[in-house]
């Protein structure tokens, strides 16, 4: 089926600012509360917000097999559950709502009325009700600059980096929207020169610059999944900022890998971009050498040329941009990630997350956590405001934001945004 709603010559009839992220070839879907304090599923064009659980009501996706309540609900995992025909179908269809020849809903003011918000009129939530929690490490110089700094430059990556994705199962319970503020976690920790830990808020807080992509139900328990398919249980992708402490992951890593140092917050940006939408933005991912084990190997373009970046916003000054990126440095992209995850037989269900790990670029001035922008703080950066910053101190607020751009298409992400409040003090009793 092809994906009408990519059409790069489409215009909206609704107001799209030049560069919005969210053009009518974007139709991310996300799920928010109205002004009504209703919560349904809804998309975006432009900065109007569409209410599709009432578009749905009012028969304008009529001859799609849909059930009725299918955007009535506070997560998209049944709608995903679906399957990719149905996402199309449904995209497709709410790009020629709003394409500016068609005058159905344009003309229809009562309709339009119950319909559009704006963006001040909604509050977004969590998307998908998040089932399972997976976090690879599939950035080669993430994991080369991490390893050198954790275990010296020749051991720096593990003897298994180049043939699998590493990964590990996090926390789904901790995963939260943007704009929910979390706070400095106190953990163990190993003083320099000591050999008895101390418990303490963590002094290493660092934000770590990711994409995730939310999975439909692919597989039963001891199946797994063959490379060429797996882009099919792709739903979409979301930025990702897994926040993390340093010096607890690093006293407590060994030998099982991260724990208390990482489950403690991770923020999603609200809107889910299709895999459809990012089509036109597929590229060659790195050369992978050695070459992978044959269940790893893949042919055509698996990689997404996605602009990525982060700043960081001290309590009452400006943004600073700490670092440009890009998603096609993954050297294990998403398809040999689920491949590899369910090869074993693991099981994928509707509305699981999958991180990518840190996207760290190969340039210095691209790296993607503080870890590696300080070097473990040994060059500190310096904020708007000339405060220096080794890492995330209190009040800062971190911004991840992400955009596709090519032969003057542009759509993307929005913005992930997370203040890091004080280490939580519980209410006194009275
Ligand atoms: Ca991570």
């Amino acid at each position: 089926m092809p994906i009408s709603a990519n059409n790069p010559d489409r215009i909206s009839w609704l107001h799209v600012s030049k560069n919005s992220d969210f053009p009518i070839q974007n139709i991310p879907y996300g799920v928010f509360l109205t002004r009504d304090d209703i919560i349904t599923i809804g998309t975006r064009i432009g900065d109007t917000a569409i209410d599709l659980g009432a578009l749905h009501q009012l028969g304008y996706f009529d001859g799609i097999p849909l059930t009725d309540d299918i955007f009535l609900q506070d997560s998209l995992n049944d709608f995903i559950a679906d399957g990719r025909k149905t996402w199309r179908l449904v995209r497709n269809r709410i790009a020629d709502i709003f394409d500016s020849s068609n005058t159905t809903l344009q003309n229809n003011k009562k309709h339009k009325e119950i319909v559009l918000f704006r963006l001040d009129e909604i509050e977004m939530q969590l998307p998908v009700q998040i089932g399972d929690y997976t976090d690879f490490y599939a950035s080669k110089e993430h994991a080369t600059n991490v390893g050198t700094m954790f275990r010296g430059k020749d051991n720096a990556l593990m003897p298994n980096w180049l043939h699998l994705p590493v990964g590990y199962h996090g926390r789904s319970s901790s995963i939260i929207p943007s704009k929910i503020p979390i706070h400095r976690p106190q953990g163990q920790t190993l003083p320099a020169d000591s050999k008895k830990p101390v418990f303490g808020p963590s002094q290493m807080v660092d934000f770590e610059l990711e994409m995730a992509f939310i999975t439909t139900d692919a597989n039963d328990l001891g199946e797994s999944i063959p490379i060429e398919e797996a882009e099919d249980y792709i739903f979409g992708l979301v930025l990702f900022n897994d926040w993390s402490a340093r010096d607890i992951q690093k006293w407590e890593y060994v030998p099982l890998g991260p724990f208390l140092g990482k489950n403690f917050a991770s923020s999603i940006s609200p809107w889910i971009v299709t895999l459809d939408a990012l089509e036109p933005f597929r590229v060659d991912g790195p050369k992978q050498k050695p070459q992978p084990l044959p269940y790893l190997q893949y042919s055509g373009k698996k990689s997404f040329d996605i602009n990525l970046e982060a700043a960081i916003q001290p309590k009452g000054a400006k943004e600073k941009v700490v670092t440009r990126s890009n998603f096609k440095h993954m050297y294990w992209n998403m398809a040999q990630q689920l491949a590899h995850h369910t090869v074993n037989g693991c099981p994928v269900n509707s509305g699981d997350l999958m991180g990518s790990g840190t996207i760290s670029g190969p340039t210095p001035d691209s790296y993607g956590s503080m870890l590696e922008l300080t070097w473990r703080g040994e060059k500190p950066l310096i904020m708007m405001d000339q405060t220096e910053r080794k890492f995330i101190q209190d009040y800062d607020t971190v911004i991840l934001r992400g955009y596709c751009e090519s032969d003057g298409n542009h759509i993307g992400f929005g913005e992930v945004k997370t203040q890091l409040l004080p280490v939580f003090s519980p209410k006194k009793k009275k």
